[in-house]
């Protein structure tokens, strides 16, 4: 009998011999995204109702911005030492600190040394760890490749426009840190504030520039801007011959997702120019910053929903971060569940050196390792490319494609033949995690210059 006989099943129960075994709950568990009033937790919101808690005003009004307010918000829930160590934590951090009650509810503050949201925006003294000694302010040097105030041009057909300067909650590890968010005991910043004149000098720049076609829209953050102000921004670039595509960049749906659901102008004015867009063959997209699973919830689906029904594409960049998902299982959860959301995983960071923050940094290796886990476990356009963002100004590069790595002296070098011809970029792992004769080379200032000549020698003989 044949199989292609219409009036037989193709298959019967004891034909199909199970190839794999029935799969385990951790194959599953990207699906299973925290719901319920989880807010109610915080002493501080236990008397929040769903309307109240999904007001982006309500939201922003009430993010902890120093550290009278996280106390506030957490008595009794967070262990005193924690609190007394974060004080100390908010004095030191090179970052102003903004952080919503969306993700003040994600973390579990019974154990917050070692919560991975905790991690990213809420700084304590006693985990911050001395920088490396290679480690400069603005290290993919933005600036000098920026030809007007707040628009950096490094590549021949895209530019990066950073309309502001401030963004919903501010993440510990931004490389921007030179220019985001308020002044700090630290650091005096640039100022990129919101300024329609510098952003015509932005515009006139761009409308010079017949190869730039792409422009990523970033800041600070676009959620930050007034609906009225982005359509302005982008019905400017749209009309625009030379621009082919935009993307908005926004922190928004990983740190605040209600406000997609509750600012219906901010949104309609997203849905508003994608649509512009593609009457005009041009493609508008968001571009989005989850850095953990537990960062999705079943709000952020709701909302990454509203996005998906009206055409808009999202995509992810996330960053490396110590002890946030620098694991490979952490990493794959993330990713499944970004697809899960329709959101696309587009780049996963190396870390980049960024002053104050050395404790969140990871080897390169790190990288490598986690990549070759992740790939293979969900659709390949789903899959993220791990990318190294040069220092110096050498753009993003593919982890693997170092020219060399001393995985001894943590060196690697990279060269990036289309964005600077020529020139070399180096990338160095923490300090912390080299074997004790390399922390030694490290601490000689010739030696150090040494091992640097080195891997700059080696690299030029691999490329040749
Ligand atoms: C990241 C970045 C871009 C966009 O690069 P893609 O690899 O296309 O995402 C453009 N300009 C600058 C300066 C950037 O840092
Ligand atoms: S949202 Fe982006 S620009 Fe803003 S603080 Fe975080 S990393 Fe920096």
């Amino acid at each position: 009998m044949s199989v292609l006989d219409p009036t037989v099943p193709p298959y019967t129960a004891e034909e199909v011999t199970p190839l794999k075994p029935p799969a385990g709950d951790d194959l599953l568990l990207h699906k299973n995204l925290q719901d319920g009033e989880f807010w109610r937790r915080i002493p501080a919101y236990r008397d929040i109702d769903e309307t109240t808690f999904l007001d982006h005003i309500w939201q922003g009004k009430n993010s902890v911005i120093n550290a009278d307010r996280l106390i506030a918000t957490i008595a009794d829930l967070a262990p005193p030492e924690f609190i007394a160590d974060a004080r100390e934590g908010f004095k030191r951090a090179p970052m102003a600190v903004r952080v919503s009650p969306y993700i003040m509810s994600l973390i579990n503050w019974e154990d917050p040394y070692l919560d991975p949201i905790r991690t990213q925006f809420i700084p304590v003294a006693s985990r911050l760890e001395a920088d490396h000694p290679m480690l400069t302010l603005d290290s993919l040097h933005e600036q000098d490749d920026a030809p007007v105030p707040g628009l950096t041009h490094r590549y021949a057909d895209k530019a990066l426009f950073l309309p502001l300067n401030t963004c919903p909650v501010y993440c510990r590890y931004c490389t921007r840190s030179y220019a985001v968010g308020l002044d700090t005991d630290e650091v005096e910043k640039v100022h990129l504030g919101i300024d329609p004149r510098r952003w015509a000098r932005a515009f006139k720049y761009v409308a010079s520039r017949p190869e730039l076609e792409d422009i990523v829209v970033s800041g600070g953050d676009t959620f930050q801007l007034a609906p009225r102000s982005l359509e302005q921004i982008g019905e400017t670039l749209l009309k625009m011959p030379n621009i082919r595509r935009i993307r908005l960049a926004t922190k928004g749906p990983a740190v605040m997702p209600m406000k997609i659901l509750s600012h219906a102008e901010w949104t309609d004015a997203v849905s508003h120019l994608a649509e512009m867009g593609r009457k005009l063959g041009k493609e508008v997209v968001l571009h989005t910053h989850f850095s953990h699973p537990n960062e999705i919830t079943a709000i952020s689906a709701r909302a990454m929903q509203v996005l998906f029904e009206r055409g808009i594409t999202v995509r992810n960049q996330s960053v490396l971060i110590r002890g946030v998902n620098d694991n490979p299982e952490t990493m794959r959860v993330l990713v499944k569940r970004l697809g899960h959301i329709n959101v696309h995983p587009y780049y996963v960071y190396l870390h980049d050196m960024v002053k104050g923050v050395e404790d969140l940094r990871t080897r390169l290796q790190a990288a490598l390792d986690i990549e070759k886990y992740v790939r293979g476990a969900t659709a390949g356009f789903n899959t993220p490319v791990f990318v190294c963002d040069a220092p110096g100004g050498g753009g993003k590069r593919d982890v693997h494609s170092f020219e060399y790595y001393d995985r001894e002296n943590g060196i690697a070098v990279y060269i990036a033949p289309s964005v600077k011809p020529g020139q070399m970029f180096l990338y160095f792992d923490p300090i912390r995690d080299l074997a004790p004769e390399a922390q030694a080379r490290w601490a000689d200032p010739t030696l150090r210059q040494e091992m640097i000549q080195e891997a700059r020698r080696r690299a030029l003989s691999a490329a040749q």
